[in-house]
């Protein structure tokens, strides 16, 4: 199939890679974003990119300008104690013809940028400040209500309006929301130290610390504080609350502790939430991708990598089949079980970290899911 006219709803990492994959195959994109431009609906620091992450946007042509933009690293990670020393390294699994690094890491507004330019230069039509009301699936098309008062026939949508999204409702029959998982990320940007040169986690008594590379002389922190979701402190407690998960550590953590904590507005504190909906993940002419089928925490880095993804197979299913339920068909059977996978083990990290799984082996589990992103998609 090609040519079809399809609409993305959602302009957030998952949407953008997708519509750069469509559209590469030969579809006539328009993606709507209902933020006013490529950087208002960006939260938090840097990102973290696998190498399955970086094999996915290399297939739409955007791992080398996220390498050359943020910092490739040498190797996976290695874990510390409290007081900070060295546990255990934990190995990546390198993918075979390709010579991409096991991790890179990037901030966030340099990634949307590529990813924003790149939809751009292959010629996606991307309309800004725009959203829906209705969708109305006829034989031959969805009409689009959009919340302008206008309307446009699209031969498929594409729901990538993430974990709250709107689009679920057309193809899903239960009402699902993302669960809590009782942690909540702090991030605050960082200078690069020389010993930050891989993903470095350090185990607190009530939560886990960790650093990661983002560009040349950028790094970020972040802590995975144990908290009930009404617990969070206000805006101007931040650095107070996070300077208190801290007083244990030594190490690493100790000196940022002690010497790189921004003020509070500086400070981003995110809860960590988890959902896998049930498949398919489709209905009629409507399909879900990103977020919206999968909110990952994000203890193994794999959100937005497993949101790129979906975007390559669902282009890859569309342009091979001349009938998109059976392209929606093996989109969502390729799909669904390598994301159970990483939900069910960040959630279960989770729990090790608040000490609720004590025989749970974090650093084996982590290993495993590399090496099964590793395989081909
Ligand atoms: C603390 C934290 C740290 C993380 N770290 C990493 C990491 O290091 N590596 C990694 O791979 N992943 C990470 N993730 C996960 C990652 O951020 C997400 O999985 C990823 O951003 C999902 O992308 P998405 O495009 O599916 O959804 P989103 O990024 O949520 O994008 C959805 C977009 O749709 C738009 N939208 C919503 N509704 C509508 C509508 N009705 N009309 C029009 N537009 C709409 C929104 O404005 C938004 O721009 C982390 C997540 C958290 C919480």
């Amino acid at each position: 199939m090609s040519n079809q006219k399809i609409l993305i709803i959602g302009g957030g990492i998952g949407g953008f890679a997708t519509a750069t994959a469509l559209k590469q195959q030969g579809f006539d994109v328009t993606l709507i974003e209902r933020h006013n431009d490529m950087h208002s609906s960006i939260y938090g620091v840097g990102i973290i990119q696998p190498i399955n992450a970086l094999r996915a946007l290399d297939a739409i042509g955007c791992a080398q300008p996220c390498i050359d933009a943020g910092f490739p690293a040498n190797a996976w990670g290695a874990m510390y104690d409290v007081d900070g020393n060295f546990l255990r390294d934990i190995h990546g699994t390198p993918i075979e013809s390709t010579d991409l690094p096991p991790m890179n890491g990037v901030t966030r507004p340099i990634l949307h940028q590529i990813l924003t330019d790149k939809a751009i230069e292959v010629g996606v039509e991307v309309r800004y400040n725009t959203t829906f009301d209705d969708l109305v699936e006829n034989d031959d098309s969805v009409t689009v209500h959009f919340a302008d008062g206008s309307t446009e026939d699209f031969d498929l949508v594409v729901g990538a309006d993430g974990v709250r999204s709107s689009v679920r409702r057309y193809v899903l029959d239960a009402v699902l929301s993302p669960e809590y998982i009782g942690q909540s990320a702090y991030r605050v940007n960082i200078p690069l130290l020389p010993e930050i040169d891989r993903i470095l986690l350090q185990e607190g008594p009530e939560g886990m610390a960790g650093f990661v590379a983002i560009g040349k002389d950028l790094a970020y922190f972040f802590y995975n504080a144990e908290m009930e979701r009404n617990q969070r402190p206000k805006d101007n407690e931040l650095r107070s609350s996070l300077l208190k998960h801290l007083e244990p550590f030594g190490g690493l953590t100790g000196r940022i502790r002690d010497e790189f904590i921004p003020e509070d507005a500086d400070i981003v504190l995110r809860p960590e939430e988890a959902m896998i909906a049930p498949a398919p993940w489709h209905k009629g002419r409507i399909v879900l991708m990103g977020d919206s089928v999968h909110a990952v925490p994000p203890h193994l880095g794999q959100g937005a990598a497993q949101a790129i993804e979906d975007g390559v197979v669902l282009a890859e299913t569309l342009k091979k089949h001349d009938d998109y339920t059976a392209a929606f068909e093996e989109y969502t059977e390729r799909r669904y079980e390598r994301c159970k996978l990483i939900v069910e083990t960040c959630v279960n990290i989770g729990k090790w970290e608040r000490g609720l799984l004590p025989d749970f082996d974090n650093v084996a589990a982590t290993a495993h899911v590399l090496k099964v992103m590793a395989q081909p998609l």
